[in-house]
């Protein structure tokens, strides 16, 4: 064995464990192992899969500091404040502030980022650039998936089909999409359809941001489920946001959500963002801007939850910490018992590692050896204290910790 964790505690077992890890994988996990090569002494503190953050702007992350106050701070504002800085990109400044975000996130346990990467007539292919750079750079510390994303949606910005084209040519891994944001809903679902056509051309998968207004009118997430379910791509597509879906009828919400279900979409709630920029028009009670959490995990679709943002237009927070995702999440989906929290814990571990594609979540022998020893109890006291990370592996190694 390279290395052993000692006395671990397990999610789902009793008492304290070995886990071995060996040639990348967790070899074994058993109560004794023989001393073998490194060792961590976990001292009887919570030993998991590693945290997954499958919806982060590392192009836009610690942007905060270089724009004037806000006005409105709702989402239409968000999107103009970044078009200067945007024109103003370079690759090594985009490199640096998102390289800190990631070094901040593996401290905090996360060795997994799908980060997207605005694609449009603005800034062109700088961002997706630039986080390219990035996954080279970090892949032997961090799976990092890079988007290309729309931002300024396809339709009402001429060009950017083509670019978007271009960046997957590139080597972007996954298609984005924000086709709530066109003019029209014709022009949304032409949006969905040219998100299709490029990542059936590049046979990678689709993370779209749908339905992320209070507007009971907005119908992407529908379109995108059942151009899934048309185009046999399940498993393959996320959406992320989708509050709207809260502000529909029962009816019409639980038809879309059965919709997702069948056509295997998953949702992807980013609550800390949602709470700032939603609900901005409503007099109280003010919404929330999250999604139907609980009628989706009930209904069984995949629910993940992630960061979004930290520190730019959008959201003036943001610390890279799954464990305070998981809090939030928590509070705003009212999820407060025991196999509530373990559910939770899996939206910020498990759920987005099946959303990338990622072996070694869960936590199980002959599995990727992507593990983090976190200074708790359990699960209820790693989301009530978000206590430190006492040692991190991704693919065996250790990436941070003592
Ligand atoms: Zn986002």
């Amino acid at each position: 064995m390279e290395h052993v964790i000692r006395n671990a505690r397990l999610r789902g077992r009793d008492g304290l464990w070995q886990v071995g890890l060996d040639g990348g994988n967790v070899a074994a996990i058993a109560a004794e192992l023989p001393a073998g090569g490194d060792e961590t002494d976990a001292g009887g503190r919570l030993v998991t899969e590693s945290f997954v953050d499958c919806h982060i702007h590392l192009d836009k992350c610690h942007t905060g500091s270089q724009l004037a106050p806000a006005g409105t701070e709702m989402l239409q504002e968000a999107v103009e404040r970044t078009w200067e800085m945007k024109r103003n990109y370079r690759i090594p400044e985009i490199l640096e502030r998102a390289g800190r975000a990631i070094d901040d996130g593996l401290r905090y346990g996360t060795t997994a980022v799908r980060t997207f990467g605005d694609v449009d007539t603005i800034g062109g292919l700088t961002p997706v650039k630039a986080l390219l750079e990035l996954r080279e750079k970090y892949s032997g510390t961090v799976d990092i998936q890079v988007c290309a994303f729309p931002q300024e949606a396809i339709v009402r910005d001429p060009g950017t089909e083509d670019l978007l084209a271009e960046a997957m040519k590139l080597g972007a891994d996954v298609v984005g999409g924000m086709p709530w944001f066109e003019l029209s809903d014709e022009d949304s679902r032409r949006h969905v359809d040219i998100c299709f056509e490029i990542a059936k051309r590049f046979d990678k998968p689709i993370h779209m941001l749908c339905d992320d207004t209070d507007d009971p009118m907005s119908r992407t997430l529908e379109y995108l489920a059942l151009k899934t379910l048309r185009e046999g791509y399940a498993g393959r597509v996320a959406s992320s946001h989708n509050g709207a879906l809260s502000s529909y009828d029962h009816y019409h919400a639980a038809r879309v959500i059965e919709l997702c279900r069948e056509a295997g979409v998953a949702i992807v709630s980013n609550p800390q963002i949602s709470l700032v920029i939603d609900g901005r028009l409503d007099q109280p009670p003010v919404r929330r801007g999250i999604t139907r959490v609980r009628e989706l995990v009930e209904a069984g679709v995949l629910v993940a939850s992630a960061q979004d943002d930290i520190d730019d237009p959008y959201y003036p927070f943001g610390k890279p910490d799954q464990l305070e995702v998981a809090s939030f999440m928590a509070h705003t989906a009212q999820l407060t018992k025991p196999y509530e929290l373990e559910l939770v814990y899996d939206m910020v571990t498990v759920n987005p590692g099946k959303i990338m594609q990622l072996d070694g979540f869960p936590l199980e022998e002959g599995g990727r050896a992507n593990v983090v020893v976190v200074d708790a109890e359990d699960v209820h006291e790693a989301i009530r204290l978000q206590p430190a990370r006492l040692a991190v592996f991704r693919g065996g190694r250790k990436v941070a910790g003592s």
